[in-house]
């Protein structure tokens, strides 16, 4: 998690041109409060305002296109349907934080996306700023800290963000809202993947705040008595308790599988589960550990040592405190234990018993390097896929035009970090599509939120605004 200190840096005023005419000549905090204005946040993972991210200055501006979760197909298409658009938001949030270099992030199995970015950047004559860099098909290839070294050979140090080695990183959907935002246009639809056993497997645009329920329907079930659903990615992804929530700015795909399915059995257990679990057999093995992409990296996330705390009540604060360094990839949990037990939520449960005590992690360390037999133990996707039972699901899920209008969209007042956003509108006012419901508390991490259908306002929750469709839209 990015904290909101680390990007108030100081900023030049103003920054040179860019290659969109229409924002030529803007200063520096007039394009970052259109960031702002926009609601812009990172689409997907935590939702972190992309205006504070945009605030640091950093010598490198990366581009997340690894979409690393099994399933999932949103980041691709969009750069193959949205080139220009991508590669011009990318060049603006470059420029925004002073980067001398922007590089791309992309897995070197999309043979034809790649040749196409390459064209593009060419032919808008950025490729002396912007290069495209092939990633290998691992997991977790888009975990922030994993890409930065992937692709600048630098370590994020220990509990750190990448703007401590010089990098901010954005993903391809922020990139395109970048853009959009630069051209005055809000955040008010997400791009989602469906994927799963289900008879269609696809990907679309959705108003933000549309009943989830509504878009789970595009994949031809219509009774989802026998199934559970994964919002997100099946790695990171949680199994949703129920079907009556809402899609928010950093929804990214839905995987609808059947309730007995390997990997739902996987993710229904909770952590006083896991916990009996994990005590009856760990071997100390440290497959764990070995697989662990934080520990490739150099850190000192060593889950074995952590089982064997939790597991023997021991009371070593130090081991205890490596669980700070997690991400919660899982691929410990769904794919390193060679007898299937739960590091991961042996590391949630020190984590939450840690923090309750106020006890941080601190590192003793600055310079931290790749472990040298790091290269040997990344895992590859498909055999991670095949372990999670997905193989015969691991199909296309093309692009629609599949058109879903909700009469009533529920946007929630907090679909980022930060404060919820204070609502501007009252109940019975009309509402366009992009104009402001909700702005950032004063002086607070925060982003805005927007009407993203046309309608009235007609009802305003403690954690929502619900505006109903105009009859005729
Ligand atoms: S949790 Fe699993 S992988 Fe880790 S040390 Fe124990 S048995 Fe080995
Ligand atoms: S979830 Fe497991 S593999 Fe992933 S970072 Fe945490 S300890 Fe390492």
């Amino acid at each position: 998690m990015e904290s909101f200190s680390n990007f108030l840096s100081v900023k030049p005023l103003f920054y040179g041109i860019f290659t969109s005419p229409k924002v030529i000549g803007v200063t520096i905090l007039n394009l970052l409060n259109m960031v702002r204005e926009a609601g812009v946040i990172g689409a997907g993972g935590a939702g972190f305002p992309t205006h504070v991210k945009l605030a640091a200055n950093a010598e490198y501006i990366l581009l997340n296109a690894a979409e690393c979760e099994p399933l999932l197909r949103v980041d691709q298409q969009l750069m193959a349907m949205y080139p220009d658009e991508i590669i011009k938001g990318l060049e603006a949030a470059g420029k925004l934080v002073g980067a001398r270099r922007a590089l791309i992030g992309i897995k070197g199995k999309h043979k034809e996306v790649i040749p196409l970015l390459k064209d593009r950047i060419a032919a808008m004559k950025l490729s002396s700023f912007i290069e495209i860099k092939e990633l290998k098909d691992i997991y977790p290839a888009g975990d922030e800290q994993v890409l930065v070294y992937e692709l600048t050979g630098r370590v994020v140090p220990e509990a750190g963000i990448p703007i401590h080695v010089g990098c901010v990183v954005i993903n391809a959907e922020t990139a395109l809202n970048i853009y959009h935002a630069l051209h005055k246009q809000s955040v008010t639809d997400t791009y989602i993947t469906i994927s799963g056993d289900v008879p269609k497997r696809l990907t679309v645009k959705i108003p933000v705040g549309t009943p989830i329920l509504d878009v789970l329907k595009l994949s031809g079930v219509d009774n989802f008595a026998d199934y559970a659903v994964i919002d997100g990615g099946p790695m990171m992804g949680q199994v949703l308790m129920n079907l009556d929530g809402y899609v928010t700015k950093k929804s990214k795909g839905f995987i609808i599988l059947k309730k007995q399915h390997y990997l739902i059995k996987r993710k229904m257990i909770n952590i006083d589960q896991a916990r009996r679990v994990n005590r009856t057999s760990c071997e100390q093995c440290r497959m764990c550990t070995d697989l662990c992409p934080r520990y490739l990296l150099g850190h000192n996330m060593q889950p074995h040592k952590i089982m064997r705390v939790t597991n023997y009540k021991l009371d070593d604060i130090e081991d205890q405190k490596m669980a700070y360094l997690c991400c919660q990839c899982n691929l410990c949990d769904l794919f390193s234990c060679p007898i299937g037990l739960y590091p991961r939520l042996a590391n949630l449960y020190s984590k939450n018993k840690l923090a309750k005590n106020n006890i941080r992690y601190t590192s003793n360390g600055t310079n931290f390097h790749a472990r040298k037999n790091r290269e040997n133990r990344l895992i590859p996707s498909e055999r991670l896929i095949a372990r999670l039972g997905l193989r015969e699901f691991n199909r296309p899920a093309p692009m629609t035009e599949a058109v879903v209008a909700p009469k009533v969209v529920y946007i929630a007042k907090s679909q980022h970090l930060g404060a919820p956003a204070i609502p501007v509108v009252s109940v019975g006012e009309h509402v366009s599509v992009g104009k402001l419901i909700g702005k950032i508390p004063v002086d607070s991490l925060g982003a805005a939120i927007h009407a993203s259908i046309t309608g009235t306002v007609v009802e305003i929750a403690d954690d929502f605004i619900a505006i109903r469709r105009d009859d005729n839209v």
